[in-house]
């Protein structure tokens, strides 16, 4: 049976889980930790890093170091979210060819779904280490509030990174199965995901014969915890301008830094009542003088500082319990998810406004990823024990005259789902019809989500009004849109052309697949070439460490002599080769080099 892996992809960190036996197992990096930071960046000399060691750089390479390209993804350059990111990003935030989002890190432009899948990329890597094989499919996870382009350009993301995504799921549905899975349960859940970037709340109904069904789902995907640590950075810069008149802001260094004390402060916080916020030599005032940023940030001010945030997810809670048509009493349990909801002040809300304590059984920060890999062993062992029933977060519809939204199928209609609608020409001999397809619950159809502009062309010539399409607007588990189209005289089907999508075209996603495959071959040869050099550099060391001890035992004979000539010469050989990052020069040293260390051990073990 073929292994899929969950993924849980997120905004500030990545986990990565599999099945084994009959239970999920989260994955952990090399470095041991079972999270990893959905960073990526490009060193000075063209490297690409990623996870760990790309947050750790962040200070000292921010222009070249993306975090949050969560928040970008499948977004349009023209929206707000986009342009805010423009002001707040340390990183170079241009308009692509399709009126999308790319991204300069040195001299090269990436869109967004690229750098989601170089996470994802590392995500599968920390996988197949693990598993020791190749793995192919996975389940990968988006806030539930995603939108049809956020969720298209996270599946490209997906086949970027040579992954087969068989199910996109929504975060907080796989929270809920985390949760309930093998557990005979039968209660009504919320799930509240407030994770780096994005809110969810779900409301599901869990079912002892293994139903999982959504309820409902709303939420907002521009409020995370990075809102919360902007709040901490307004307060230090302001406090800052008051004291100095500098504008940190105009500093991308500064900046970052504030960014990471900020986070720190923030997680410090929950769990102490308050913390130093130390940050020496932040500036400098241009006449040879350094400025310190140093201020004690207590939880109180915190949560001053933050309390509309907060409150912003309590008034979403409360519109997912009138959507679902429920009262808090109906509420049985609260899983809480999302390394957000470890702030206190999140806790007693959430408790207040559900009227119980959350339950605490489940890991906030492994839970989504456990999740999405039940869901991949259940698609692969087709599994008729377990139903999972999503809803869609959007209503689905199409822009009519006079700049109007007609909805078609409405926001938390369980997915799959479809609906037709008949289409007529409107003039004599018209052989093209357009549909705006949008998502969004505004009546005004500039507010919502332009999804895409389907042209039926080629239609029969005939006096108009005589030629009748049907028009079929589906919206698959994945949450992800199709439109199909057929003339309902002949029966023939409608062949559509689709624009003005932001998304990325076939073409270029194979060659950034290609890419990514070179980069796999390049990574796994530069891990190679770690390894071998690594073997050398220990021979080397030993060999070194025997030189002494070897001179005074034979070094007066010739035959010492040129032992020991040819054991420095293989040792500048081997040095050579490292430095010329060549693996199979350097191999063919190493095995010089262990012939050497036998004979040196045999010598001093004669002498
Ligand atoms: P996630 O997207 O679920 O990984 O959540 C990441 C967010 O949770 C980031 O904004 C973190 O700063 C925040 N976070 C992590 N640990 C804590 C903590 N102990 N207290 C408050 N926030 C935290």
């Amino acid at each position: 049976m073929e292994r899929v892996i969950g993924i849980d992809l997120g905004t500030t960190n990545s986990c990565v889980s599999v099945f084994e036996g009959d239970q999920p197992a989260v994955i952990s990096n090399r470095g041991g930790y079972k999270t990893t930071p959905s960073v990526v960046a490009v060193t000075e000399a063209g490297k690409r890093l990623v996870g760990h060691i790309a947050k750790r750089q962040a200070i000292t390479n921010a222009e070249n170091t993306v975090y949050a390209a969560k928040r970008l993804i499948g977004r349009k350059w023209s929206s707000p979210q986009v342009k805010n990111a423009v002001l707040t990003s340390s990183y170079a935030i241009n308009e692509g060819p399709h009126g999308d989002v790319r991204i300069r890190l040195r001299d090269k432009t990436y869109s967004v779904p690229e750098i989601s899948s170089i996470v994802l990329q590392e995500m599968k890597i920390i996988a197949e280490d693990y598993l020791g094989e190749p793995v192919r499919k996975a389940v990968i996870t988006v806030p539930a509030y995603f939108n049809d382009n956020q969720r298209q350009a996270t599946k490209d993301a997906g086949t970027i990174a040579g992954l087969d995504v068989i199910r996109i799921i929504n975060e907080p549905t796989a929270a809920a199965l985390a949760y309930g899975y093998g557990k005979d349960l039968d209660r009504t859940v919320a799930v509240y995901d407030l994770g780096g970037g994005t809110f969810d709340v779900s409301i599901l109904e869990i079912g002892s014969s293994g139903v999982f069904k959504v309820i409902s789902t709303t939420g907002d995907t521009f409020l995370g915890g990075e809102d919360f640590d902007a709040r901490i950075i307004d307060w230090l810069v302001s406090g800052f301008q008051r004291e100095h008149t500098i504008d940190l802001r105009q500093d991308r260094m500064a900046l970052q830094r504030l960014r990471d004390a900020a986070e720190k402060a923030k997680c410090e916080l929950s769990s102490v009542k308050e913390t130093e916020i130390n940050l020496p030599f932040i500036i400098s005032t241009g006449r040879n003088e350094a400025l310190h940023l140093q201020r004690t940030l207590t939880r109180d001010t915190l949560e001053k500082l933050t309390d509309d945030l907060v409150e912003r997810t309590v008034e979403i809670c409360r519109q997912a319990l009138e959507d679902a048509r429920l009262h808090v009493d109906d509420i049985e349990d609260v899983i809480l998810v999302g390394g957000m909801t470890r702030m206190p002040a999140v806790q007693t809300s959430v408790a207040a406004f559900f009227g119980r304590e959350p339950n605490k059984s489940v890991h906030p920060d492994e839970v989504v990823a456990v999740g999405a890999a039940i869901q991949g062993a259940a698609l692969v062992q087709e599994k008729k024990d377990m139903i999972l029933l999503d809803v869609t977060p959007h209503a689905l519809g199409i822009m009519t005259f006079g700049s109007n939204f007609e909805e078609l199928i409405p926001q938390n209609t369980t997915v799959p789902t479809s609906r037709a609608k008949i289409f007529t020409t409107s003039r004599d001999d018209q052989t093209a019809v357009k549909i705006l397809v949008m998502q969004g619950e505004s009546r005004q159809a500039a507010d919502n989500e332009m999804l895409g502009e389907f042209i039926l062309t080629g239609l029969r010539r005939a006096p108009k009004g005589h030629v009748e399409i049907e028009v079929t607007f589906e919206i698959n588990t994945d949450g992800i849109v199709s439109v199909a189209a057929k003339d309902l005289d002949t029966g023939q089907a409608q062949s559509i052309q689709v624009t003005a999508s932001s998304g990325l075209t076939q073409d270029e996603i194979k060659a950034m697949m290609a890419g990514a495959k070179d980069y796999m071959v390049e990574r796994r040869a530069d891990e190679e070439f770690e390894g071998v050099k690594q073997e050398a550099e220990t021979l080397i060391a030993e060999i070194e460490r025997l030189f002494p001890e070897i001179e005074r035992v034979v070094g007066t004979a010739d035959f010492g002599r040129d032992a020991i000539a040819k054991a420095r010469s293989a040792v500048d050989r081997a040095r050579g080769a490292m430095k010329d990052r060549d693996p199979n020069a350097v191999r063919l040293q190493v095995e010089q080099l262990q012939r050497t260390q036998r004979m040196f051990k045999g010598v001093v073990a004669r002498g």
